[in-house]
């Protein structure tokens, strides 16, 4: 374990305080499912991943990266959940890069399916 990863997890775990909770901020969403299927260049394999939100969860739409080698990356769902309560949209689906500093540049895409309950 690197000390740069340490602290970028310590960080992660100081905006997950910050962000508080969902039901604070989107007291109207039941819960949120993230589908995606995580792919890694190199690996050549995808991977199937189901990130559920309750009210009860932080309110930090933000997916981690499976690359080892990857530093202080993931997949930022802020902007598009957001912007899909404040419509009340009920899914969305597209495909994200990962934002780290990873073993190369493009290392790590999704492609995401967001589905929202609303009360
Ligand atoms: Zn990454």
């Amino acid at each position: 374990m690197n000390s740069k990863k340490n602290v970028a997890r310590a960080e992660r775990l100081q905006q997950r305080i910050d962000a508080g909770y969902m039901s604070a901020h989107f007291p109207e969403v039941l819960n949120i499912v993230i589908s995606m299927t995580y792919n890694q260049r190199g690996i050549g394999k995808a991977l199937p991943r189901i990130v559920n939100f309750f009210p009860g969860s932080y309110a930090l739409f933000r997916i981690t990266c499976l690359s080892k080698d990857c530093v202080d990356g993931g997949f930022d769902f802020t902007h598009i959940i957001t912007a899909m309560i404040g419509n009340r949209r009920k899914v969305a689906k597209g495909e994200l890069g990962c934002e780290g500093n990873g073993p190369s540049p493009d290392h790590a895409t999704i492609d995401y399916e967001v589905a929202i309950q609303y009360a």
